[in-house]
């Protein structure tokens, strides 16, 4: 994607993070846990600055970092989030509530398109941020679509899945499938007639969707 001079540039630049930052990324990081870049979290970030939702769904918790990086783009906010991982829930708790925050991060331990009535109940949401299973991204999208306001917005992380997305003959029979499954995600969510979608290769490839007017 973009290059490797320009990443580098843009890490040397950013300010110095927070200590809770460092240390979650340091736990995520020390126990294989993928989580948002700090690229993608940014432009995240700013999306959450720019919309100022009152409500925000989070389709995949792991150990809470992103979830808590969105509530810093906006303390006020309400996020609920989902994790089907039980030791994942355990972490995401544990890292919110040594932080304070669990009056505004709600962890909902369930598969999102299994646990969707106890989800739907807490929206309507303005703001959806899809990162969960790559291969069920239209699933949630289908699902929770239903729950977003109408100027709301859904953020898909990994659309472009480490550039595998575009070349799937770099990657292995097992991720050229899962690569080929993104990009028909990609494709119908571009032609979906009542979104406007935009992918930005941002991090891992962001999407960005929102409602088109009637
Ligand atoms: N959003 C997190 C962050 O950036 O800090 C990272 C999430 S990680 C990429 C994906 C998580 O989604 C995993 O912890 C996985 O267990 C969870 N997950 C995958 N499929 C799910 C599903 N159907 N329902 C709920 N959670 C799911």
């Amino acid at each position: 994607m973009i290059n490797e001079a320009i990443l580098q540039y843009l890490d040397n630049i950013r300010p110095s993070q927070s200590e809770w930052i460092i240390q979650l990324r340091r736990e995520a990081e020390e126990h294989h846990v993928p989580i948002m870049d700090e690229h993608g979290i940014g432009l995240l970030q700013q999306l959450i600055r720019i919309h100022q939702p009152a409500k925000i769904l989070e389709i995949g918790t792991a150990i809470g970092y992103s979830a808590l990086r969105m509530l810093e783009a906006k303390p006020d906010t309400q996020i609920t989030t989902v994790e089907r991982n039980p030791e994942m829930v355990e972490r995401a708790i544990y890292n919110i509530t040594s932080l304070n925050k669990q009056n505004h991060i709600d962890v909902i331990l369930g598969d999102a398109l299994e646990a969707a009535d106890r989800i739907t109940e807490k929206g309507p949401f303005d703001f959806i941020f899809i990162d969960a299973a790559k291969g069920q991204y239209r699933h949630f999208f289908d699902t929770y679509q239903q729950s977003l306001t109408d100027d709301g917005c859904i953020v898909t992380d990994n659309v472009l899945f480490r550039g595998m997305v575009a070349n799937p003959s770099d990657a292995s029979k097992r991720l050229q499938k899962l690569a080929e499954k993104i990009d028909q995600y990609n494709q119908w969510l571009l032609q979906h007639p009542e979104y406007h979608t935009t992918i930005l290769p941002v991090g891992d490839g962001v999407a960005l969707s929102v409602k088109k007017t009637k």
